[in-house]
């Protein structure tokens, strides 16, 4: 039985990121909200569900990952989580940092919402949080189990960086131990947060970890977790020669949307005005050249040409100038089942 695979983008459903407000109790190191590019507003309930019906009339099957700042800030997100089942959404998720404002635990149920999915970036309260402030490991913790005892399901995110990659695999018993079901590891992104650190020339910024690093130590950890019995999903990064490359901005229905309107199809441009759509009254407006989508249409050697402009550092060449391997588009995932899971 399979149990690794490489999960192809998909034409055939839509998956909403939706950024209902940007305000966040903490102020992560790598926190890649940006409100001068995405708005500093919390949407009213009326805009949120007037924008959710324009993604259900795309017509696919639609996903709904709910995000911030953090979401459970938003005093509305309980309507928000039943308006998004009565328009029949194929999925909803809530990522958090754990915190659940709102006695947001006590207000929904586990049948209305598939996953509440928490942030952590350290296996020990020191390195996490030295990343997510003072606190945020234990209450994450805290939020996690009291999800678990009301029977939500529960997922956990993991973005590894120079800081916290050594303690990957020590992540394994404590997902056991809190009972999480799915466990995503990702990668530092230099937008946000960690590229401001890069160009003010902070003396300790985070990095992301070198090629050898990453294969030396990701696939390894994400396979042992997942013979505990999760399912482990971790983005493919670099693109082995005989894999075609592919960017999700022209095949896959990805739609990230912030407060301010701006409706982006790929992470690695939203420290720039470069969205290809705008969301109003009426519903999806494009924006004029140049946006990402003129970006997507480009065929560069190293693979995502987002990448190439802005984290360079994770390409190399050879003498002639000609790249050493190619970056796979960030959204590109290999997952891992648990044991005896159908692939
Ligand atoms: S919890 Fe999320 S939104 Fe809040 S500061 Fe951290 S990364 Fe940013
Ligand atoms: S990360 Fe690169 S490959 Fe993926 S959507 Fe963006 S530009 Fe395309």
């Amino acid at each position: 039985m399979i149990r690794k695979r490489t999960v192809a983008f998909s034409p055939h459903a839509v998956n909403l990121f939706f950024h209902i407000l940007t305000r966040c109790n903490l102020n992560c190191r790598h926190c890649y909200i940006n409100p001068d590019q995405h708005g500093r507003a919390t949407l009213p309930l009326a805009t949120i569900e007037r924008w959710l019906r324009v993604f259900t009339a795309i017509g696919k099957p639609a996903n709904l990952i709910l995000l911030g700042g953090e979401p459970t800030l938003h005093p509305d997100l309980t309507a928000v989580v039943k308006a998004a089942r009565r328009l029949q959404f194929a999925s909803v998720t809530i990522d958090t940092n754990g915190y659940l404002f709102h006695d947001i635990l006590e207000r929904i149920t586990p049948e209305e919402v598939d996953y509440f999915s928490f942030s952590l970036d350290g296996a020990t309260e020191k390195t996490n949080d030295a990343l997510r402030g003072r606190g945020s490991y234990a209450a994450c913790l805290d939020g996690i189990r009291r999800a678990v005892a009301r029977g939500f399901s529960t997922s956990l995110i993991y973005t590894v960086s120079s800081a916290n990659i050594d303690e990957l695999a020590q992540m394994g018993p404590l997902l056991e131990d809190l009972g999480i079901e799915r466990f995503f590891i990702q990668v530092l992104g230099i937008r946000g947060n960690p590229a401001h650190a890069a160009d003010e020339g902070a003396s300790d910024p985070l990095l992301q970890v070198d090629r050898e690093r990453w294969l030396a130590v990701v696939p390894a950890v994400a396979q042992a977790i997942a013979d505990q019995g999760l399912t482990v999903t971790y983005p493919k990064v670099f693109l082995p020669p005989t894999e075609a490359f592919a960017c999700a901005g022209r095949v896959a229905d990805n739609f990230f949307v912030f407060p301010n309107g701006r409706v982006y199809r790929c992470p690695l441009c939203e420290d720039f005005p470069l969205h290809s759509l705008r969301i109003e009254d009426q519903g999806l407006v494009p924006m004029p050249a140049i946006n990402e989508n003129d970006l997507f249409a480009l065929d560069i050697p190293e693979g995502c040409v987002m990448n190439r402009l802005v984290q360079p550092g994770n390409l190399a060449y050879d003498g002639d100038g000609a790249p050493l391997y190619r970056i796979a588009c960030c959204l590109l995932k290999e997952e891992i089942l648990p044991p005896g899971a159908a692939a």
